[in-house]
Formats: structure tokens, sequence, C-alpha cells
């Protein structure tokens, strides 16, 4: 009992103070408002546009190892649907909070729209450190999320995928009990599913290529001939792969960082052996031919591209001030402060916005969904060609969309899919 009170106390402490230093939706009614300023939508719009279309909640019960029952707090948030299906991971965090879901959700209904994909925006978030918990309790964690919101999800509904700290495993879990409960399959109810229950391939590196694949467009729009010098906050899933695309492809990747520290070397890293050298000892830190420096100097080497493939608000205004790169890819989600933002577009530094930069993930996800739909499955090469294609026009409009409002690319994003999904919203009629 002991254990469980100090844990929830725990939880609170954690929930009170995000939400105490953060409201990221908040910050997404802030860059609505930017737009508004622009577009000058019908006041009917801009009023559905600052609200989900709901926010579902419950507590779900789950009888852990001990025996002891806890109660868990679940969110899922459906933006809006206007495009199709509500699309966006499920986030198992002790970080998650209302504010956060409801943003993530936005963020989605905007990336979904800015590629031109047939999808609308939701997220879902359970407030839990499932690191703590055993396979069994994480499992049976997955099938109440599901157990609880499955009258609100499908394939023509909401499909989720993973999120911070959800995998393949869990999707696969979740599937089940979906189709449980359905009483059929339905593969299209969840993206990010292994291979065997009907992933698609190329999914796995799918954001990191997608990124690849913007950097390259903005290079054409931009001129850029040379190859660049690159670094990368967070050498993970997402920043991992990227060094490795970006390597093969012959750019200097001259720092990297991970949670526990950072190494530079100005002639180049190779990323081949420090890959290795990270699944060997868990870490960047100490790789031979490179130098160790601290997490934060990272962000103020001289290179020409800065990635943040880490968390949320990492470059804030102090570590805005010391960037001396160009161009900053968001391949996190909310890498940058609002505030940081500002002076970075003071500074003339080029900053690819998240909902374009790593959208090749959602991409590959919505080519799961149409192969799960056809039950026909394409080969690797197919899905790549096809996932460029779609990254090409997505930059190449928000690149066409800064040149006629001579704004910056983040607000050139947005522009380009509110005006989506205003026109899906005023087809639909409101009557
Ligand atoms: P991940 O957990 O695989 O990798 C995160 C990396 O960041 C890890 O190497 C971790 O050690 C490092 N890290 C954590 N704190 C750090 C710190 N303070 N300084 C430096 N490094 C730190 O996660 P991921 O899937 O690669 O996701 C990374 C970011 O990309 C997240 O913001 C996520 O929302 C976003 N994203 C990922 C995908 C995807 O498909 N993986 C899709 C869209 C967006």
């Amino acid at each position: 009992m002991l254990k469980l009170l100090k844990e929830s106390n725990l939880s609170k402490l954690i929930n009170f103070y995000f939400n105490m230093t953060n409201d990221p939706f908040g910050n997404y009614l802030k860059q609505l408002d930017k737009v508004q300023s622009i577009l000058r939508l019908d006041k009917s719009i801009y009023q559905k546009l600052q609200k989900p279309d709901r926010v579902l909640k419950a507590d779900l019960e789950i009888k852990m190892d001990d025996g002891l029952v806890k109660k868990i707090p679940a969110f899922r948030s459906q933006f809006n649907d206007a495009l199709g299906p509500y699309k966006g991971g499920i986030r198992f965090h002790p970080g998650v909070s209302e504010s956060e879901v409801k943003a993530l959700s936005a963020w989605m209904t905007l990336k979904c729209s800015v590629t031109g994909l047939p999808l609308g925006g939701g997220k879902g978030g359970v407030i839990i450190d499932s690191h703590k918990m055993s396979e069994s309790e994480v499992e049976k964690l997955s099938r109440a999320y599901i157990r609880a919101f499955y009258k609100n999800l499908g394939p023509t509904k909401d499909v989720p995928a993973p999120d911070v700290y959800t995998n393949s495993q869990i999707m696969s879990w979740m599937l089940d009990e979906y189709e449980k409960l359905v009483g059929q399959h339905a593969p299209g109810m969840i993206t990010g599913k292994p291979l065997c229950l009907g992933g698609s391939k190329g999914r796995s590196y799918s954001t990191a290529q997608g990124a690849y694949f913007v950097l390259k467009n903005l290079e054409k729009d931009q001129k850029i001939k040379k190859k660049m010098s690159v670094a990368i906050e967070g050498f993970g899933n997402a920043g991992g792969q990227l060094a490795e695309i970006l390597f093969a492809d012959g750019y200097k990747v001259i720092a990297v960082s991970d949670s526990k520290g950072a190494i530079v070397n100005e002639k180049g890293l190779d990323i081949k052996k420090l890959a290795q050298y990270k699944k060997e000892t868990g870490a960047v830190s100490g790789f031979k031919g490179a130098k160790d420096i601290k997490k934060e100097e990272l962000f103020s080497v001289s290179v020409d591209v800065l990635v943040p493939a880490a968390l949320e608000n990492s470059i804030n205004p102090e570590i805005a001030k010391g960037i001396k790169a160009k161009i900053i890819l968001e391949v996190a989600n909310g890498p940058v402060t609002p505030e940081a933002d500002e002076l970075l577009e003071k500074k003339g530094i080029t900053v690819i916005p998240d909902i374009l930069a790593n959208a090749g993930g959602v991409v590959v996800s919505y080519f799961e969904q149409v192969q799960n739909a056809m039950n026909y499955y394409w080969e690797e090469d197919e899905v790549i060609k096809k996932l460029e294609k779609i990254m090409s026009l997505a930059s190449k409009n928000v690149f066409s969309a800064q040149k006629e409002y001579q704004t910056s690319l983040r607000l050139s994003a947005d522009i380009v899919a509110i005006k989506r999904i205003v026109e899906a919203v005023k087809a639909r009629g409101t009557k």
C-alpha cells in the first residue's frame, strides 16, 4: 500500500511539474493564432481548430504482479477527422498530460495534412513509467487500453501507432485484443506492427529516410551543392538511422549525442563503427577516434546542419544563442521552444519543422494501412520510392508557400496543412 501511495504521489508530482512548466496545447494555440493572422479563417472553422473533436479518458485497472490493483490514467485525443480517420501514436510515459496528448493530436492532424495523406489526427497517452513494469504488466496495460477505447478505434475511425515507450510488440497485443473484441481480423486498425502481423517493409527506418528526402529537397531549393556537415542530438532510432543514411551518402557527421554524453570529430565520425560501438557499450561516449564533449556542447559545434532527434524542448533560447548551424532539421517532435524559434528566425537559421521533417514515419504507417486493406504487400524498394514521392511533393509545397507568404518554414508548413483541412471541413458543410 505504501509503495502504491508513493508511486501515485510521484506520478502526480511529475505531472504537476510538467503542467506547470509546459503547456504544449497552449503552444499549439499560439501557432494557430499566427496562421489565423495570415489566413483570416471563418470564425466557426477557427473555433473548430482550437479544440479536439473529443478527448476520451479512462482509468485502466491493472492487477500488478504483486497482486495489487492499480488505476492508471489514460487518454485518447481525436483532434480532427475532416480528411480521414484519426491517426496517431500511443505514448506510455510518466510525463503524459491531457495538454500534451491534445497538442500531439493537433500536430498529427497538421502532419497528415501537410503530407497530403487522407488521414486526420489523434494521439493517445498513458501516465505510467512502463519501464518499471514487467512484460506481463505491460501486456495487461496494452490490452486494457484497447478495452477502454475500442469502440472509438478501427481502420475507418481512428488508427493508433507506436510512440514514446511503445513498440511493435505492444501494437501486436493491442491488435490481438481489438480483433478478439470485434470478432474479426482488422490489421489496419493499428500500424507499426511486426511484418508477420501485416507491418510494412521499410517502416522501421521510415522517419529517418523521410527526413533525408526533405533535406535533399531543401538542398535543391536553396541550390546547395556541397556535401554538408551534420551534428545529431540523440543517436536512437530516428537519429541513429539518419546518421547511417547520411554517412552512406558521403555527408560528414561530425558530432552525435545520446542521454549519457556526446562526441565530436571534425573530420567526421565513422558511423558504421559507431553504431556497432553503441550496440556493444550502450553509449556513444568513449568512442575511439572522437573526443568526448558535454551533451550541451553538441549544439554549438560548427556544422552546416543540426539535427535534434531526442526530446521536446531541447533547444531553448540559451542553447539557440550558441547555434552555428545554418539549417536545423527537426527530427524530434517539438525540439525548439517557441521563444528559441523566434531567436533562430532572427539569426537567419532555416528551421525545417517537425511536421514535415519527421513525417516519413506516418507516411509509411499510411502505406501499412493501404497494404492491409489490399491484403497485398509491397517490396521495400517500392515503399521507399513511394515515400520519396510524397516527401518531395510535401517539401515543394511548403517551400513554395514560404515564397508566397514570405514567412518561416514552420508557419508555411502550418499554412499548407491548415488550408487543406479547411477545404475538407468546408466541403463537408455545416448542416
Ligand atoms: P529513441 O528513444 O530511439 O531515441 C532517442 C535518443 O535520444 C536516444 O539515443 C537517447 O539516448 C537520446 N537522448 C535522450 N535524452 C537525451 C539528451 N538529453 N541529450 C542527448 N540525447 C538524448 O527515440 P526515437 O524513436 O528515435 O525518437 C526520437 C525523437 O524523434 C522523439 O522526439 C520522437 O517523438 C521523434 N519521432 C520519432 C519517430 C520514429 O519513427 N522513431 C517518428 C516521428 C518522430
